[in-house]
């Protein structure tokens, strides 16, 4: 039937509860999902609801979903409604906080052009930079042997450690897996070689690289400059070899594009309900021998779900860290199912 031969998949750019949906026209026939998730579009021919169903249900029965245009409209309006405050502010506004409410989390926060393929409704958005997170196109990509590896981008919540990380996984596997040398300004060490675990530059050929944009990200530690070039991910690519960054997710923005095709790993740390050891009186923030208070374990959550709130969309896939050993092994496995099983991406990354 026509409803199987359907092409059109989308990923889901916010939570949506049918049940919390005054507009829907019959909430026993809406379909409920959450951000991340990968809807068949069965029917597109009503502007308003479109039918879908989740790929990976069940459920051969399609629901209604919101349509991108109304969606689109109907953020629109609430945030006029609700403030002017911009929506790049990583705090939740009062309108993002009542689009929460309405079940609409994340439904708008700043977006680059990376979803192209709602570039045509754009014109609604007050300026052309400020786009709603909806749905964005996306199509079973199989990794064929001649294709260069994805970039694998690790981003994770206060206490991931996601260097530690990342260092593990190479170290176990050189071969297969390789870090983007970064360059500095500090002095070479007698035991270090240019190009192995820096690239050591002047100050002024760094300053240099910063106004030419050829760093992804950039630092000053002790008055000298760290920064992980592009091109330094580009060398480990062309050496077939799986380049594993940890970044500031902000740094998505230059990375999310068809020629890295980035796989997203977001590293949460399990945090406890309540912590063990008591706080520390002396110090209300970390405790005695760097005991974690339950200080610390607020400013976890908050992390964790800050970073989810910003970034949730962009992330293909969590991992929650219990400890090194198991994230270790868990993050080999992840790398391991990348290379063999297809993945979703966005269409525009392989038109
Ligand atoms: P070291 O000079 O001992 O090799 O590194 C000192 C510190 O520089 C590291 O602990 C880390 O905080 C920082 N660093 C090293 N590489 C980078 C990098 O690529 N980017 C940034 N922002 N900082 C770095």
């Amino acid at each position: 039937d026509r409803f199987s031969e359907s092409k059109v998949y989308l990923r889901a750019l916010f939570d949506y509860t049918p049940y919390e949906d005054k507009a829907t026209p019959c909430q026993e026939a809406g379909l409920p999902f959450t951000c991340g998730d990968i809807l068949q579009v069965v029917s597109q021919d009503d502007p308003t609801w479109w039918q879908a169903k989740r790929v990976g249900d069940s459920n051969l029965r399609a629901g209604l979903v919101p349509s991108r245009q109304f969606q689109e409209r109907r953020l629109l309006y609430r945030m006029k409604m609700g403030t002017h405050q911009s929506p790049k502010s990583p705090r939740a506004t009062p309108c993002e906080q009542s689009c929460e409410k309405a079940g609409l989390r994340r439904s708008f926060r700043l977006s680059r052009k990376d979803h192209q393929d709602s570039t045509k409704e754009s014109h609604l958005a007050e300026s052309a930079e400020n786009e709603f997170l909806i749905y964005e196109e996306v199509t079973l990509h199989q990794m064929r042997p001649q294709d260069k590896p994805r970039l694998v981008v690790l981003i994770g919540s206060l206490g991931a450690r996601i260097n530690e990380l990342k260092q593990k996984v190479i170290a176990e596997n050189p071969h297969r897996y390789g870090v983007a040398v970064p360059h500095t300004t500090r002095p070479r060490k007698s035991h270090e070689k240019e190009g192995v675990e820096y690239h050591f530059i002047s100050k002024q050929a760094f300053e240099a690289d910063i106004q030419s944009n050829k760093f992804i990200e950039h630092g000053e530690y002790k008055n000298n400059q760290y920064g992980t070039s592009l091109e330094s991910i580009r060398s480990v690519l062309a050496r077939n070899k799986v380049c594993l960054v940890d970044v500031q997710p902000e740094a998505l923005k230059v990375l999310r594009t068809a020629e890295f095709k980035p796989y997203v790993v977001f590293v949460k740390p399990r945090i406890p309900e309540i912590c063990r050891q008591r706080s520390s009186p002396t110090s209300p923030g970390r405790g005695d021998n760097g005991h974690i208070t339950n200080e610390d374990l607020q400013d976890m959550r908050q992390s964790a779900e800050q970073m989810d709130q910003q970034y949730g969309h962009l992330v293909d896939r969590v991992l929650v860290k219990e400890d090194s050993a198991s994230a270790c092994v868990e993050l080999r496995n992840i790398l391991e199912r990348l290379e063999r099983e297809p993945q979703w991406v966005p269409v525009s990354w392989v038109r």
